[in-house]
């Protein structure tokens, strides 16, 4: 993996911090609550002041872990005290903070991002960004055993959630032999591997399991088979009274389509959104990070995103006048 440069200044930002209010990204995935809560349980267990900031309802599957019980209303923070450090993790940008109060006066706070995504312009006053790890819940427990932090087993777990659903269960390319070693790590601190894994993979409301099927039937291939695309619109949530979050891996659906080079999931939650969201996976040589950058998103090579100011018939058709030209010089 890249060095660790970042991971010394980190610490002693933290050492050195009170009041510390921790924050991940808007819809938070399983790394992004993970790391995030696994970072402010050890924070609070070292004497700080601690704000966690996210919706219990904004969590999808991993909201089985423990600990969620001390979670910070995002619209709190305009009126809590001021923390001495903001904490931001799994963010590729200022634009990602899932914190609509410390996105507008982020120049206000000193600022620590923990974080692995190569788009990451390093915005923080002080980064500690590896582009290639496999996930921001692996930084935080490096940064736990260089300071020789009590990791205990609800830390371990949320830890846990945060590796496994980032690298789908060990198994995509960014695990790394030190992946491997930290999953060790944390199953001797007693983490519950297989009631996490079955609740978090195997397990889903019956409306989900409804919704799923209704994006299984809007499942189609372009481009002879390279690109493959479902869609979710505002009405097919309500219909079966789910969230966003219950959606959050439903990418894989296109995904799973052999010969698929690019796979997006387009979708638009709630009535009031007034914009598509695109969830993208890149197999083989594509590279998904610039592809969702071309749309003003981000991530990863193999993972990333964008959101689209309009409906989701009027994104579709961007997309696939834009991919065109984007697979012939690819
Ligand atoms: P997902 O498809 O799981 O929502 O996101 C995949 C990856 O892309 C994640 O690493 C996520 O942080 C990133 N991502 C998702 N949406 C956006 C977006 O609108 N902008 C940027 N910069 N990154 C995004
Ligand atoms: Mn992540």
């Amino acid at each position: 993996m890249a060095e660790m440069r970042g991971i010394d200044a980190a610490i002693s930002e933290l050492d050195r911090a009170r009041r510390i209010a921790v924050v991940a990204h808007k819809g938070p995935d399983g790394d992004a609550i993970g790391s995030s809560l696994a970072l402010a349980l050890m924070l609070r267990s070292l004497g700080k002041e601690v704000r966690h900031y996210a919706r219990l309802e904004d969590i999808g599957a991993p909201r089985v872990m423990d600990g969620l019980d001390s979670l910070s209303r995002p619209e709190a923070a305009a009126t809590d005290p001021a923390p001495d450090l903001l904490v931001c993790l799994d963010c590729a940008t200022v634009e990602r903070i899932l914190v609509p109060y410390f996105r507008d006066n982020f120049a206000k706070f000193r600022s620590l991002v923990i974080d692995h995504h190569e788009s990451n312009p390093r915005y923080g006053d002080v980064n500690f960004v590896v582009d290639d790890a496999s996930s921001t819940g692996e930084l935080v427990w490096m940064i736990a055993k260089r300071a020789g932090w009590k990791m205990d087993r609800m830390v371990a777990e949320a830890l846990w959630v945060a590796i496994v659903t980032d690298t789908g269960r060990f198994s995509y390319g960014a695990t790394h032999p030190s992946t491997l070693e930290c999953g060790a790590d944390l199953l001797r601190r007693g983490v519950r591997h297989e009631y996490l894994n079955d609740q978090i993979f195997s397990k889903e409301a019956l409306n989900t399991a409804l919704l799923r099927a209704r994006a299984y039937s809007t499942l189609e291939t372009w481009f002879d088979g390279a690109v493959a695309v479902i869609r979710l619109d505002a009405g097919d949530y309500e219909e079966f009274g789910c969230r966003k979050a219950d959606s959050e891996e439903f990418v894989n659906i296109p995904r799973s389509v052999r010969g698929v080079k690019l796979a997006i999931f387009f979708y638009r939650s709630a009535s009031e959104e007034k914009c598509t969201h695109l969830s993208i996976r890149a197999c083989g040589g594509v590279d998904a990070c610039a592809f969702a950058s071309l749309f003003g998103g981000g991530g990863h090579r193999a993972a990333s995103g964008a959101t689209i100011d309009c409906g989701v018939d009027e994104a579709i058709a961007r997309v696939r006048a834009t991919l065109e030209n984007f697979l012939s010089t690819t």
